[in-house]
């Protein structure tokens, strides 16, 4: 997908809906302001149990919103900051392809590989938004998906120096042939040893590893555990 935002467009602050808020949001835009968060959230912020977000003013979306764009850019809130990179928009293309139909910067600019990044890795780890609750959580997801695009965009850079022709996914279908398990085995003593491992890559694999210069770590070493409860050791000598 592309994007660029284009210099003077403020169309995405003219958008019905709401800007939710961390804690560090009315943090960074109270200060901004020069004045202290309670203020802030008095004179700005409408408060539920779970949720903040800004007031919506009567006659506009947004009370920071002026001709010549946000008020308060410097310290604009986080959702605000990473849209258009929305999960619920770069995870589903449909979404994403609507909103560049007001959105100018949709379809401008480098290819940026956020999706596949997300959709990869994210997906794998089960933190998704729609489960996202807690603050906490959404900041880890953000979290998450940042370092995902990190990953991805040096994996590229690396495959452009090393292996031009193979795009990050279709390595990473390849490298998802290395699996890691736990084996364990049962000592004379009641107590079990065990033994992290990879599975090692076959000669194809370990090929475009030795291309990319990437180095598996050695395997783990084994450690000696009490039988879990329930356990019934099988050796016997
Ligand atoms: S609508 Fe798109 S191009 Fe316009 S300001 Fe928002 S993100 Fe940038
Ligand atoms: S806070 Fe700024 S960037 Fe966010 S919607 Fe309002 S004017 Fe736009």
């Amino acid at each position: 997908m592309r994007f660029k935002c284009q210099a003077g467009c403020v169309t995405c602050c003219q958008q019905k809906g709401f800007v939710y808020l961390t804690e560090e949001d009315i943090v960074r835009a109270a200060a901004f302001l020069g004045m202290s968060a309670a203020d802030f959230e008095r004179k700005f912020v409408y408060r539920t149990t779970n949720l903040r977000r800004l007031r919506t003013p009567r006659d506009a979306q947004c009370g920071f919103l002026r001709p010549d764009g946000c008020s308060i850019h410097p310290a604009k809130p986080t959702q605000c900051r990473i849209f258009p990179f929305w999960p619920e928009l770069v995870e589903d293309r449909k979404e994403w392809e609507k909103t560049g139909e007001w959105c100018p910067g949709i379809g401008k600019g480098e290819l940026v590989q956020i999706e596949a990044a997300f959709k990869c890795l994210k997906s794998e780890l089960g933190i998704r938004p729609i489960y996202h609750q807690l603050e906490h959580r959404v900041e880890a997801h953000i979290l998450v998906a940042f370092l995902a695009y990190c990953l991805t965009v040096t994996l590229k850079h690396r495959l452009q120096a090393h292996a031009p022709g193979l795009t990050p996914r279709a390595v990473l279908e390849k490298l998802a042939a290395i699996q890691t398990l736990d084996v364990w085995l049962p000592t004379t003593d009641g107590r079990y040893l065990v033994m992290p491992r990879y599975t090692e890559p076959e000669a194809e694999l370990a090929l475009l590893l030795h291309q990319l210069k990437i180095t598996l770590p050695k395997q783990p070493q084994p450690r000696l555990v009490a039988a879990p409860a329930g356990a019934t050791p099988q050796l016997k000598m």
